[in-house]
């Protein structure tokens, strides 16, 4: 006989699941008693962020690149597939378009066939370097379309049209939510991204490397904060799609960062100064009124308790001898 959990039991898609963000909410959906599948081409995650969850029954992992269509049954997808930090995006650029845009346009597809309600993952890239501060989900951006950064920025951008005009021309049940940068355990050692790297180089001793005057600014929400948003987004009612913002609105330079992260890891790290990378936003801060209203949300973990724990993170694996860290000791 069926059971009642069965009955209830939703079966849910997370492409790019075995990502940072990925695999946190993997483990988020299987605790609320989903079946969940994993579709990952590991490009910039790791087996060992969904290791832990392999045992469970109702966990399934999926090798696949989401640029090529997949026929399966599902009742809800969250598309996060797509490398999201600026070395990695801009390593294959045409790839990074390509997943952004054939990958929405498959998970779209597939939404479509099995009537599944969608979630993209979308950025605050979207508002590119921005004259508006902070941004609403009203203001269009300024995004240079021919860009270093372009390829991640315009492929999300792309991605956002085919998501509202699937809904327009199909009624399909969608979901946008535009995160802005966020951080904490599982971002890859290696990532390049601001957290990571100011964290790896304080514990390591070696330089912290400010990019420009390091008075470009940021406002960083901790991964639990953010999955929360994930998950109250695609519980909305279906009048709701976004887009909508969802990060935390504290916004601190990018120095300020760096000494924070000198100041929590005791280090003896120097700050140090490098080119700025060209398109690099200069500033940026959600405007998250309309989360707060629709989805009863706000952050609740603020920056020093978020980079505790990521610190704690990194510690451990730098004395566990992680393999993805080694490359990083023997520079320091
Ligand atoms: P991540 O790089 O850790 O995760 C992305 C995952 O997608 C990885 O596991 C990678 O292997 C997978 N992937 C990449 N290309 C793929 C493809 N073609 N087919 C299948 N899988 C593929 O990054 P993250 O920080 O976890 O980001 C997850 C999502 O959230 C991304 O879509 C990103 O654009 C978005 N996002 C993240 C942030 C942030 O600050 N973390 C900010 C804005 C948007
Ligand atoms: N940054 C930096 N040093 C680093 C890595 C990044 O100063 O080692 C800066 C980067 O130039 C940007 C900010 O930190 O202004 C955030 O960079 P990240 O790559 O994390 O995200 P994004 O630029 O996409 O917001």
């Amino acid at each position: 006989m069926t059971s009642m959990t069965n009955l209830i039991r939703k079966r849910v898609l997370v492409t790019g699941g075995a990502g940072f963000l990925g695999s946190h909410l993997c483990e988020r959906l299987l605790k609320e008693g989903n079946d969940v599948i994993c579709l990952d081409n590991y490009f910039t995650g790791t087996k060992q962020n969904i290791n832990h969850l392999r045992d469970d029954p109702h966990f399934e992992l999926m090798r696949h690149d989401v640029t090529f269509p997949l026929y399966i049954e599902v009742d809800e997808i969250y598309n996060l597939a797509c490398p999201a930090s600026p070395v990695h995006y801009q390593h294959d650029p045409v790839q990074t378009t390509k997943t952004s845009v054939h990958g929405a346009i498959n998970m779209l597809g597939l939404a479509k066939r099995v009537g599944a309600k969608i979630f993209q993952a979308s950025t605050s890239e979207v508002y590119g370097d921005p004259h508006v501060h902070p941004q609403r989900e009203e203001y269009w951006g300024n995004v240079n379309p021919i860009g270093i950064r372009s390829c991640y920025d315009e492929g999300k951008r792309c991605a956002e049209t085919l998501f509202f005009d699937y809904h327009r021309q199909h009624d399909l049940r969608i979901k946008v939510g535009r995160i802005f940068n966020t951080y904490g355990p599982r971002m890859h050692p290696n990532d390049g991204r601001v957290v990571s790297n100011f964290i790896m180089q304080a514990l390591t001793g070696q330089d912290i490397t400010l990019y420009g005057d390091g008075g470009q600014t940021r406002s960083f929400c901790y991964c639990d904060d953010l999955i929360e948003a994930f998950v109250r987004i695609m519980n909305t009612g279906d009048h709701f799609t976004g887009p909508v913002n969802i990060g935390n609105p504290n916004e601190f330079t990018i120095k300020q960062l760096a000494e924070k992260v000198i100041e929590l890891t005791g280090s003896k790290s120097k700050l140090i100064y490098k080119p700025l990378p060209s398109d690099d936003p200069m500033q940026r801060k959600p405007d998250i009124s309309l989360a707060k209203q629709e989805l009863d949300w706000e952050p609740t973990i603020q920056l020093e308790e978020g980079l505790g724990k990521t610190i704690a993170y990194f510690d451990g694996l730098l004395k566990a001898g992680d393999k993805s860290v080694a490359d990083i000791q023997r520079a320091a």
